[in-house]
């Protein structure tokens, strides 16, 4: 690949202009100069999963220039507290992890009215966000605590790792989770799609593909299983089964000693999720008895969701409608399927519009950045105007 020349830097005033809530007068156009200015210097960190450590030493030096006193939990996850007093708190999280490996060149590209770059988008405007959408909510003392913390170990194997570690281990109870993803302005996640991730493994005698015809073969095993698997489905719930990669066998005139496969099994509900993982199950195991089965888990994100007819829900609702943002309700996983698991009410909302996620040409626009930043901080107070 061609060395690239590095970017051109983002002045403070690549802030659009916008009749959004949050750009109303010079406060809220400097507010959203910040948020990109913070979203190019993330993004041009490599933090895959497990190595977040440099993008959270750079949060934590804007929460303090910010004013806060952030801390860095045993997860790795950054927190401050962003206003608001006793009682159960509201946690607005976004992830510092990204599906990019440290080799992929980390330049971010500023051009008319957009940022290129991976993981401008998914999820650096999140995280470069946190602070603004805590300054337009203004939490008074007369309210809970408004917690913003920068998550580890969102994406793939990470697991939720960090929103787990941050829910289980939260200074007071918490009463909602928003989770910022920044690609989907006006996307409403009102439902965590959840996951089982195996890797399978069968193993058998071996032996000669003619002399020994009658023995069990390890690839005959798990193609039988891969073959049913796939036409699995559950009634009345959207779940999807995929068996990404397969291997095995030692030689094309041997009954196989070995073979494997991962599957990712996924479903928008945690009923549903529990009977494909039952019925992926039995037919996994469902092998003869020279065969040996071994199934790890090497993934499980909870499935979960709130109502539509929630008070969050509603929040995020109507706080779109004021902005003149269509809100679409939706299903994903994000780190919001923690808080469903947790018994929290949660919703993921986007900052602002934006493609290309999970590849180095992914790219977000610019303009909708000041309603995204009104929206979500309408979505707080909103909340906590029906908490009280
Ligand atoms: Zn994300």
């Amino acid at each position: 690949m061609k060395p690239r020349k590095p970017p051109a830097p983002v002045p403070a005033s690549t802030g659009p202009a916008s009749t959004g809530p949050a750009s109303t007068g010079p406060a809220g156009t400097a507010l959203v100069g910040t948020v990109l200015a913070r979203t190019v210097e993330l993004a041009r960190i490599p933090a895959p999963t497990g190595s977040e450590h440099d993008r959270a030493a750079v949060v934590r030096r804007w929460w303090v220039e910010d004013g806060w006193q952030p801390r860095t939990d045993d997860a790795g996850n950054v927190w401050a507290q962003a206003g608001g007093g006793d009682g159960p708190g509201l946690l607005v999280c976004a992830h510092l992890d990204t599906v990019f490996p440290a080799t992929v060149p980390h330049v971010v590209v500023a051009g008319p009215g957009r940022l290129s770059g991976p993981s401008v988008g998914d999820d650096s405007i999140g995280v470069a966000s946190l602070a603004a959408v805590a300054r337009l909510a203004a939490p008074g003392a007369g309210t809970g605590p408004l917690w913003l913390v920068a998550t580890v170990g969102e994406e793939g194997t990470g697991n939720l790792a960090g929103i787990r570690h941050a829910l289980g281990h939260a200074p007071q109870p918490v009463a909602a989770v928003i989770a910022i993803e920044g690609n989907y302005l006006g996307r409403v996640v009102i439902t965590g799609v959840g996951s089982v991730r195996w890797r399978v493994s069968y193993h058998g005698p071996g032996g000669h593909a003619w002399e020994r015809s009658g023995a069990p073969s390890a690839v005959h095993a798990a193609a039988h299983a891969v073959a049913q698997l796939a036409g699995l489905d559950v009634a009345g719930a959207r779940c999807s089964v995929n068996i990404g990669t397969i291997g095995g066998g030692e030689a094309i005139n041997a009954r196989a000693r070995e073979a494997w496969f991962e599957v990712d099994l996924r479903a928008d509900g945690a009923a549903a999720l529990a009977s494909l993982v039952e019925q992926a199950g039995a037919i996994v195991r469902a092998t003869g008895d020279q065969i040996r089965v071994r199934i790890d888990e090497i993934g499980s994100r909870p499935a979960g969701g709130i109502a539509e007819s929630s008070a969050l829900a509603r929040a995020a609702v109507a706080a779109h409608e004021r902005a003149g943002v269509l809100a679409e309700l939706r299903a994903a996983s994000t780190d919001a399927n923690a808080a469903y698991a947790a018994g929290i009410p949660a919703v993921a909302l986007g900052v602002t519009r934006g493609e290309g996620e999970h590849t180095p040409e992914e790219w977000i626009e610019t303009a909708p950045v000041a309603d995204g930043l009104g929206v979500l901080a309408e979505t707080i107070r909103l909340f906590r105007e029906g908490q009280q």
